[in-house]
């Protein structure tokens, strides 16, 4: 397997000490490099999901470790070597020493949902699995909830998938896109929303929705996310003409574009935009440029973890209050 693929498993997989049995026996497995190949011929099947979370207590049991892994010192009485003990008929746990009780779902996406934990595990399954997003209509088929339920999980979920920013370097590839509007428009861009995006090659992809592409939004995109060394190739658009001020730049020109010159070439962001806007079309048909960093951002997300399995970063991301998701 290619090192590059290996750096990326390790960065995001690291084994934590908060890590619950069934995340940590994901974890090693991609961790371990011996193991790492088996991984792409590995995945996690309905089968999988099945057997390890049967219930909706298996699933609390599951957010508690995630969340507060082996906790065995109450915050509360300062007891070394207490234990939480699940409190019958409610979502919570309680020291053994003074009752203190600890509530795994708040702040988390599951807080005061009616929706049971198996269902909302489930969901966040078909994501995980899913290479082109699931519409809601899918979730409300799968799940038998209202549409409207359907609806709210799944931009609960998709509100997992958030970027980091910063982190690439070496050779990245920028470039910009439009998305939305309507199909009849006059003008090509009209109603479209611009969105701009950078991909380290063999590593990984950022993408901003963003107000117009233009230098003025380009340059500072860039800088947030290339290290000061990484040498950034784009097309001829005006868009990166200052670029060449703070970063090692080559340019591609209309007619090489095809192809490429040597290694300048945008075909690997390209790619992810293509991918993308099928994704988008298919599965999502119309998306309000209100919520379209957020579907950016799904695909952001699996083109990331490619080549490994996403459900339980996604299940880690679940089990954390909303604000820390990153
Ligand atoms: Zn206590």
């Amino acid at each position: 397997m290619h090192d590059n693929a290996i750096l990326r498993i390790v960065k995001i997989m690291q084994p934590t000490l908060n890590d619950s049995y069934v995340i940590n026996r994901h974890k090693y497995l991609l961790y371990n490099k011996y193991f790492a190949t088996i991984m792409y011929s590995m995945r996690y099947t309905i089968k999988d999901f099945r057997r390890d979370f049967p219930n909706d207590d298996v699933c609390l049991d599951t957010v508690f470790k995630e969340r507060y892994g082996d906790i065995d010192t109450c915050p509360s009485c300062g007891v070394i070597g207490t234990h939480f003990y699940r409190v019958k008929g409610r979502k919570c746990y309680a020291c053994e020493w003074c009752g203190y009780q600890l509530h795994p779902l708040a702040e988390t996406i599951f807080h005061k949902s009616s929706t049971p934990l198996t269902s909302w595990f489930y969901a966040i399954y078909l994501f995980s699995v899913s290479k082109n997003g699931v519409a809601a209509k899918e979730l409300e088929r799968h799940l038998g909830v209202t549409y409207k339920t359907a609806h709210l999980m799944a931009r609960q979920i998709r509100s997992l998938m958030a970027q980091a920013d910063g982190g690439l370097s070496g050779t990245v590839e920028a470039d910009e896109t439009y998305i939305g509007g309507h199909r009849r428009s006059t003008a090509r861009w009209e109603n479209k929303s611009p969105v701009l995006g950078v991909v380290e090659r063999g590593g990984e992809v950022r993408a901003k929705v963003t107000i117009g592409a233009n230098a003025s939004t380009a340059l500072p995109f860039l800088r947030n996310n290339v290290e000061k060394d990484g040498f950034i190739m784009t097309d001829d658009s005006k868009v990166y003409h200052r670029l060449k001020r703070e970063y090692g730049h080559d340019v591609i020109n209309h007619s090489e574009k095809k192809y490429g010159r040597g290694i300048v070439y945008t075909n690997t962001i390209e790619g992810f935009w293509s991918q993308m806007k099928r994704s988008i079309d298919g599965t999502y048909h119309a998306v309000s440029p209100k919520y379209l960093q957020l579907y950016v951002n799904e695909f952001v997300f699996r083109y990331n973890l490619r080549g490994v399995v996403v459900y339980p970063a996604l299940l880690e991301r679940a089990s954390k209050p909303v604000e820390s998701i990153l």
